[in-house]
């Protein structure tokens, strides 16, 4: 009998391509969302499916799924710092109230658990790279508080479970990723220098662009999901693509890729911004020997490709 997998979050750029793989690996997926920044069009390709379902459901509320379930991957929340200045509660309530009421329902199916939580738990880290045992610099009451302390309490109530119930449990530290399917209006720097790039706007830098960032291919990060869920490991590990860059040399290869004819121009770096990010993942090679395998250019590549396609 196939396994039967919940994937929170399913609407969004990540629960989407997770959503894709268990789909084609002949899982029973059970896809839940409530669309505030998730969009149907990532999904409506699976809904011919056999063994695809879609709830539309917050679950920050009560979350009730007839049926077994052998798995949870929880993929929920707005996750750009646009996104969550917007719904600054709903991300608190999904990585606390959510969180806990899917741990509850793992608990009753007897459920392995899988959360998403972020490089945001190392805030404006002071040790570079960031390893798993860096205990982060994060301002609570900041304008990303609202993220990296719901994700800090996931994590914490996560392990809360597992040390306390046995529940099995997995906590993947997502680096940026890019792909197909970001929102091109989420305000990050991929999908806003694209944009500005192929609508002829000037591409916004903010601050001096000597902060720094790696970025991670979509389809990389499935693959990391993918080992870390079936291993037996359950503290937090980082997943992310380590090359890291400049967000000044970013907006080069944006500019280079795209033969945009548009300059740079610079705006006001935003409150509590990192300076650096670059993921440690010494434990996702050792543990799960997996790494990164797409190169940047040729991610951006792809990513261009449907930028394209979306805005025509
Ligand atoms: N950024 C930028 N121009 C933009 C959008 C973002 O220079 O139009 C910068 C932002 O200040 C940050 C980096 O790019 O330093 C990555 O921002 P993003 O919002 O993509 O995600 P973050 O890694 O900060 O969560």
């Amino acid at each position: 009998m196939s396994k039967r997998i919940l994937i929170t979050g399913a609407a969004g750029f990540i629960g989407s391509h997770l959503c894709d793989r268990f789909v084609n690996e002949d899982f029973e997926v059970v896809g839940m969302d409530n669309l505030i920044t998730g969009d149907l069009k990532n999904i409506e390709h699976l809904f011919p499916k056999k063994n695809f379902v879609f709830y539309h459901h917050d679950v920050s509320k009560f979350v009730h799924v007839p049926d077994k379930l052998d798995y949870i991957l929880h993929f929920a929340s707005p996750a750009s710092p646009i996104d969550y200045l917007k719904w600054p509660i709903q991300t608190l309530k999904v990585g606390s109230l959510g969180t806990h009421n899917l741990l509850g329902l793992a608990r009753v199916k007897n459920a392995r658990i899988l959360v998403a939580s972020t490089s945001e738990v190392y805030g404006d880290p002071l040790v570079h790279p960031q390893t798993e045992e860096y205990w982060g610099n994060v301002n609570p009451v900041g304008p990303r508080g609202v993220y990296d302390e719901a994700k800090r309490f996931q994590e914490s109530i996560t392990m809360a479970y597992h040390t306390y119930h046995g529940l099995e449990t997995r906590i993947i530290r997502i680096f940026n990723t890019y792909g197909p399917r970001m929102r091109l209006n989420d305000g990050r720097v991929l999908p806003n220098f694209f944009y500005q790039a192929l609508s002829g706007k000037d591409l916004t830098i903010y601050g001096d662009g000597s902060q720094t960032r790696s970025f991670c291919y979509v389809t990389d990060l499935v693959e990391g999901i993918y080992r870390l869920l079936f291993s037996d490991y359950a503290q937090p590990v980082n997943m992310g693509n380590p090359d890291e860059i400049t967000i000044t040399q970013f907006a080069d290869e944006i500019i280079k890729l795209t033969a945009t004819t548009q300059k740079v121009i610079y705006e006001p770096l935003p409150k509590d911004d990192p300076k650096q990010r670059q993921p440690d993942i010494t434990k996702a090679k050792s543990l799960l020997g997996w790494e990164p395998k797409v190169q940047r250019a040729e991610g951006l590549k792809i990513t261009y490709d449907y930028f394209k396609k979306i805005m025509k």
